[in-house]
């Protein structure tokens, strides 16, 4: 692939990336903060929380994980915008994963504040973070890594990977659902929301046009690409909606991109076209994968595929995204006839035709 490396719009927020520090609180223009909160046992370290001045107090997109270091965080980054938290009045959340969603109940218990998500990321919060549906919720996990060919020795391991976490994530029912190309109506803010599902069935991205920013949660990141995979509270086709999400937001008429990680950039289209190349990178070596031995599961596949270090060395946690992300490729390809699925427990695939 062609590389292509986007101009960061703060060397310094870059530099603190790329060397493993903790970038500063930042004044990104007049009226907008840029504010890291720290996410534990990450390789990300953190999410970064932008802070929105309005006439009457502040709004902020995202929340960062729950624990006291990152509302501490928080609290300190208002401070050095010249706020309390009993000042902001709104929480924009780009989607329900913790490291984003997690604070969001207790910045609203601290300032009473409303919380605003897409509906098709509201309709999950339930199920994600509710003890009584927990349970059939792994079951479905299981399900899914069974029918992908998950050896039954790693099953378990791989299916309760993710639950360690929850408790970080304090259950808040949203206040205010928010839809695609919904006018937010913030107070000098001309801020306009477009829904960008596929990392997240619910995933919002925040454009404003009078300052050609777009706030790009997880969907366009300046380095890493987000997980796009098929899981129990996943679309059935996410890998197309991701794609089609990317389009969508790629000829918007902007300077700058503000992402939830790394840092911030310049090139919106140049850096969509990249991420888009590499899918179809990744589209191309798993159908050679599938020609080269018919009749392979999910798992196979993933364990065939090119990762950044050898998979016998990947966490659990990651093995089973890695799994459902070739699921999601799969079904691409098989939407569009490239390959198909004979059906089963495991689910073999096939060359198309
Ligand atoms: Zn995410
Ligand atoms: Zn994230």
């Amino acid at each position: 692939m062609a590389k292509f490396v986007v101009t960061p719009s703060s060397q310094a927020q870059r530099d603190a990336w790329t060397g493993g520090g903790f970038p500063e609180v930042e004044r990104v223009r007049p009226g907008l903060w840029s504010v890291p909160v720290p996410i534990p046992i990450n390789p990300l370290r953190y999410v970064l929380v932008y802070v929105l001045e309005l006439t009457d107090g502040v709004a902020i997109v995202d929340a960062g994980w729950n624990t006291d270091e990152a509302y501490d965080a928080l609290v300190a980054g208002l401070r050095v915008a010249g706020y309390e938290i009993t000042d902001v009045k709104g929480v924009l959340v780009t989607h329900i994963h913790p490291d984003h969603y997690g604070l969001a109940g207790r910045v609203r218990e601290a300032s009473g504040a409303w919380i605003a998500l897409h509906p098709a990321d509201a309709a999950l919060v339930g199920e994600r973070y509710d003890d009584a549906a927990i349970d059939s919720l792994v079951a479905r996990e299981r399900e899914l890594l069974l029918r992908s060919g998950v050896p039954r020795a790693t099953l378990d391991e791989l299916a309760g990977a993710s639950m360690a976490i929850r408790h970080m994530v304090a259950v808040a029912k949203p206040d205010r659902l928010v839809e695609d190309g919904e006018a937010l109506g913030l107070p000098g803010w001309d801020l306009r929301a477009l829904w960008t599902p596929g990392h997240s069935p619910g995933h919002l991205c925040f454009v404003s046009p009078s300052r050609r920013l777009l706030f790009s949660g997880d969907h366009v990141l300046a380095r890493i690409t987000p997980i796009v995979a098929v899981h129990p509270q996943s679309g059935p086709n996410p890998l197309a909606d991701y794609l089609d999400a990317l389009a969508a937001v790629r000829g918007l008429d902007v300077d700058e991109v503000l992402p939830a990680h790394e840092y911030r950039f310049l090139e919106l289209a140049e850096r969509v076209d990249h991420v888009m190349a590499h899918h179809d990178e990744r589209l191309a070596e798993i159908e050679a994968v599938v020609a080269a031995g018919p009749g392979v599961t999910c798992w196979a596949v993933a364990t065939r595929l090119t990762w950044s270090r050898p998979w016998e060395t990947i966490a659990p946690f990651m093995r089973r995204a890695a799994t459902n992300e070739t699921l999601a490729h799969l079904v691409w390809l098989e939407a569009r006839g490239r390959v198909r699925r004979e059906g089963g427990v495991p689910e073999l695939w096939h060359p198309a035709g």
